[in-house]
């Protein structure tokens, strides 16, 4: 069982190595409320989980929305 709430994986379990794996992280999708990152075995380059950052767990990025010009 591979269980993410908020806690950083540095290294998970890998099915093909049969042992815990150092991750890398890689940035799958950009979302405008959040990111999801993607783990991948540094030895056989499997997906060994995902993350999503949502805003709250970044600073938040200065608003820069424009209203549609409506006049
Ligand atoms: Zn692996």
């Amino acid at each position: 069982m591979q269980q993410f709430e908020s806690f950083r994986a540095s290294s998970l379990y890998c099915n093909k190595c049969s042992k815990a794996m150092p991750v890398r992280e890689k940035l799958l999708l950009v979302l405008p409320d959040k990111e999801i990152y993607d783990y991948l075995c540094t030895g056989c380059a499997s997906s060994l989980g995902q993350r999503e950052v949502t805003a709250g767990d970044r600073p938040a990025p200065p608003r820069a929305r424009r209203r549609p010009g409506i006049f």
